[in-house]
């Protein structure tokens, strides 16, 4: 994968698109409603492109243009590596959450989705919201992830959190021989939704659980529900001593800052593009000899959950299908120890092998 920052001259677009391999990059404008996006599809050899509506402040086209390429290009692997029939895209608004929202913002703005035929399904993300989902679902049936009492699969996190445990006790196997986290200290980053669930999980199987938040009221939710858990500074989550990492907050904390600092022997997360620089991270992280589960692979209950809803919800099936988050986590360690490689080489490796391997099945009469 390409790393998390760069500068993007407006002269080499199409150079950053032919490298990352995109297929096709949607500009939408709309000036009555004041609506500006960028819908990026990565790769469609296994499916439509599923990938949320993300909705921020750039603090340049250029950024925007560059967060819509790399989060898409990471649903395409996302959603190969949990053997899904779907492709990578990733939807981006330049505008602000809390001012410009409005019910023809997110018409206008599903009417564009619609424009695409199928070719890319939206959903929630970071700056969007169920309510905005329905207003897109006004204008077009290319979006997931709708409320329950609209027939949809409701609120994901409990899901992406049962998968991150999956990963987690996969890599708990790896590291220690068997997947028991009875008294292993597991620190969790973030007490938002996927954190807090996944605490719940931790919790039953007896591990001692660290947490820490930059809210207070998020850190409540968590010790009125299980008074045990201790609660960490959020500079001094790195330092402490701590079996597991689990970042489970913003991305980029894994970075030249705090990798030197980190006491673990395993870092599993739900965060999304948790290592800052791809490479030159994975590589601090394997050298510190800390085994990292990639955040791409062991988050994707959430993205089986949305699936499930498209082949009709069930969350008992949604939970099963995200079980299998276990194995494949123990596939891809094996993978990066027979071919000499990272665990996230790996995992790219195995979602590109299955998009060429389906490709040519689709190609041949
Ligand atoms: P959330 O907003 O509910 O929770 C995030 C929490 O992190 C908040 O409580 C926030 O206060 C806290 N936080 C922010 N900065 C922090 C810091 N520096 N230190 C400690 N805590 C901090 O979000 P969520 O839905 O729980 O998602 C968490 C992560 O998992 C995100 O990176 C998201 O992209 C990823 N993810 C979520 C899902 C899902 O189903 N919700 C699916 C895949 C990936």
């Amino acid at each position: 994968m390409s790393a998390t920052t760069a500068n993007l001259a407006s002269d080499v677009i199409f150079d950053k698109i032919a490298s990352m391999g995109h297929e096709q990059v949607v500009f939408c404008h709309d000036e009555k409603t004041g609506l500006r996006a960028i819908i990026a599809i990565h790769n469609t050899v296994l499916g439509p492109a599923l990938g949320g509506t993300r909705m921020w402040q750039y603090a340049s086209d250029a950024d925007a243009i560059l967060d819509a390429l790399r989060l898409s290009e990471g649903m395409t692997y996302k959603a190969a590596v949990a053997g899904l029939n779907l492709g990578g895209g990733k939807a981006v608004i330049l505008g602000d959450p809390r001012k410009d929202k409005s019910e023809a913002f997110f018409r206008r703005y599903g009417k564009f989705v619609d424009s695409l035929g199928g070719k890319y399904i939206t959903a929630e993300d970071v700056g969007t919201s169920k309510a905005d989902m329905e207003y897109i679902a006004m204008e077009t049936d290319h979006v997931s992830g709708l409320p329950e009492h609209k027939g949809g699969s409701g609120d994901p996190s409990p899901v992406t959190a049962y998968g991150v445990y999956m990963g987690l006790k996969a890599s708990a196997k790896k590291v220690y021989g068997n997947d028991q986290l009875v008294g292993k200290k597991v620190m969790v980053q973030g007490a938002g939704n996927v954190g807090r669930y996944l605490i719940d999980n931790l919790i039953k199987d007896g591990a001692v659980v660290y947490v820490s938040d930059i809210f207070e009221d998020q850190l409540q939710k968590v010790t009125a529900a299980h008074p045990g858990v201790k609660v960490i500074a959020p500079n001094d989550v790195y330092g402490i001593d701590m079996d597991i990492y689990a970042p489970c907050a913003l991305g980029a904390t894994l970075n030249d800052d705090t990798i030197p600092q980190l006491r673990c022997a395993i870092v599993a997360g739900g965060a999304n593009n948790q290592l800052k620089d791809t490479s030159k991270h994975m590589q601090m992280l394997m050298d510190r000899g800390i085994l990292y589960a990639p955040d791409f692979v062991i988050n994707a209950g959430g993205l089986i959950n949305v699936y499930s809803e498209l082949e009709g919800y069930n969350r008992q099936n949604a939970l099963s299908k995200t079980e299998h988050i276990y194995d494949q986590t123990l596939a891809i360690f094996d993978a990066a120890a027979n071919e000499g490689i990272s665990t996230l080489e790996a995992s790219v490796r195995i979602a590109r092998r299955r998009i060429e391997a389906v490709a040519n099945i689709k190609t041949r009469l």
